[in-house]
């Protein structure tokens, strides 16, 4: 039986991952009623903590971009005066990457990165130049619509591989330059536009990698708290099941509980396939959208574990760098086939050390809290039984244990703690499609233009989150949240 409840908003918004709590927060500072509703208990979608016993682990964050003057985290949280509540510790150096025989450390300042790249490959200067004027030159385009038309025309088609081969960059220098391809975006550099790449290696290189003092979820409950104290509600244990739409006008949802909310804007921050399958009467909307919805591929998901270690890290083998991205060869153009035939034992894995990143991070300087993340596909997952599942779990831990052994000797017996989350994990959290991490896989079909608008043919119904244009990852989902919720309060200026 449906409960109706008697209040009306001026905007629902399901789901409180990032991109749901900085439209939340905007809407309310701007003096509209505003009400998220999260299935979870807990609020922050990926931006959020677990405990086991007294360790405290972030589900997911390794390293924030954006935080310098000009970047766009930066800009959406001082907008919504946030920016000197929380704090943050930089990486003055990104990650280490460390190949069989050789390994290199990335620093944030592009001067420097590009300085320590020159030393090593002198011959390569200038290709190496080029690389990163063209990737800067790709950002700075984009802020100006006139440029931008020309640039996004200009490299609509070009791929990171078809700039390496322009520049004729050595493979172990493609290797070095690909790494956020190949490890945060999941992507080959054959298959991964240049325009993608440049966003993502811009806002780390020209806007700053940074880590939370009080983890993600810091910056969860922050905006949280501002929703609240602007007179708004974010109410866990809320699942939406029901898009309320009459005459192609989305007036409200209706809740799992059986609770109805009226609005005159529906917000959704959830997995678009799931938001489709809820509204009503979606039979009826043009064919065109319910396809491109239906059709939306997944990006890749991932496998995490959470360790703790009972020494520090950094003394116990002088690792300082919070990133390791630890390679077993230098191949760049092989992400794609070996997650697809699931080869664990040669995809890159990507270990981040958060005591060396915010000291006394789980409150005791003999522990290190570590993540081991490896990207992989959701169907190398699915169809298990329960016992195959937990038999695999076991064998992904334990490859993981031996390849940080074979780099850190001694390292497995200093294991204090070790869990292992997996696609379904991921899917059963946050009930994004194929456990995708990033919302929509950024292959050139699904990018710039060809991604999913932010607003929908029905009336009042609009999306916001990793799925749509303006991106995945902590700040594309904020900035996705920030930019749909100014376009709507400016419309609702101008009635
Ligand atoms: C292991 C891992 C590591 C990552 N590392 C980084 C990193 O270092 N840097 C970075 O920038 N990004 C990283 N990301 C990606 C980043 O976390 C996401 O892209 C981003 O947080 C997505 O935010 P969102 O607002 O789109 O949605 P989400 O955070 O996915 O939130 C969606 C919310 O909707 C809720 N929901 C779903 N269905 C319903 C329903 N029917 N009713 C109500 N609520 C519903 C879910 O419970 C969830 O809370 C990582 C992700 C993972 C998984």
């Amino acid at each position: 039986m449906s409960k109706t409840t008697d209040q009306t908003y001026d905007y629902i918004i399901i789901g409180s991952g990032l991109s749901g709590l900085v439209a939340g927060a905007l809407a309310s500072q701007n003096g509209k009623k505003v009400i998220i509703l999260e299935k979870h208990f807990l609020y922050g979608g990926f931006a959020t903590s677990f405990f086991r016993g007294k360790w405290e682990f972030d589900v997911s964050l390794h390293c924030l971009s954006g935080l310098n003057e000009g970047g766009a985290t930066d800009s959406i949280l001082k907008d919504l005066g946030l920016r000197t509540k929380l704090e943050f510790f930089e990486a003055k150096t990104l990650y280490r990457a460390v190949f069989p025989g050789f390994s290199f450390s990335v620093k944030s300042d592009c001067g420097d990165y590009l300085q320590s790249l020159c030393d090593i490959f002198p011959d390569d200067r200038e290709g190496l130049c080029e690389f990163f004027e063209m990737v800067k030159q790709i950002r700075e385009d984009s802020k100006d619509t006139h440029r931008a038309k020309t640039m996004l025309f200009r490299y609509r088609e070009v791929t990171l591989q078809d700039a390496f081969d322009q520049l004729r960059l050595p493979q172990k220098c493609q290797a070095l330059l690909a790494a956020y391809c190949n490890i945060y975006m999941g992507l080959d550099p054959d298959e991964a536009l240049l325009i993608n790449f440049a966003f993502v290696w811009t806002d780390y290189h020209l806007y700053g990698g940074y880590y939370p003092a009080g983890k993600s979820k810091s910056i969860s409950d922050a905006l949280r708290a501002m929703i609240v104290e602007n007179g708004g509600q974010v109410e866990t244990n809320s699942e939406v099941r029901t898009i309320l739409v009459d005459h192609q006008r989305a007036y409200g949802v209706q809740t799992k509980k059986g609770h109805i909310f009226y609005a005159r804007h529906v917000i959704s921050g959830i997995c678009p396939k799931n938001a489709l399958e809820m509204v009503q009467n979606a039979e009826s909307l043009p064919m065109r959208f319910r396809n491109k919805v239906e059709n939306i591929k997944p990006s890749v998901s991932a496998l995490q574990a959470y360790l703790i270690l009972n020494v520090n890290f950094a003394l116990e083998y002088g690792e300082e760098c919070h990133e390791i991205f630890l390679y077993e060869d230098e191949e760049t153009n092989l992400t794609k086939s070996r997650m697809a035939k699931g080869e664990y034992d040669k995809l890159p894995l990507c270990i981040t050390a958060y005591e060396n990143i915010v000291p006394g991070y789980n409150r005791d300087d003999q522990i290190t809290t570590l993540t081991v993340m490896q990207l992989c596909h959701f169907e190398d997952w699915d169809d298990l039984s329960e016992s195959e599942y937990r038999a695999k779990k076991e064998t992904i831990l334990n490859l993981y244990l031996d390849r940080l052994e074979k780099r850190y000797p001694g390292i497995r017996s200093k294991v204090a703690f070790c869990e292992l989350a997996t696609p379904k994990t991921v899917q059963r959290y946050t009930g994004h499609a194929k456990g995708a991490i990033y919302g929509a896989a950024q292959m050139k079909e699904q990018s710039l233009h060809l991604s999913l608008s932010q607003s929908t043919p029905v009336d009042g119904l609009f999306f916001t989150g990793a799925w749509t244009r303006s991106g995945s990852g902590y700040g594309g989902a904020m900035l996705s949240g920030y930019s749909l919720m100014k376009q709507l309060l400016s419309a609702e200026s101008m009635i």
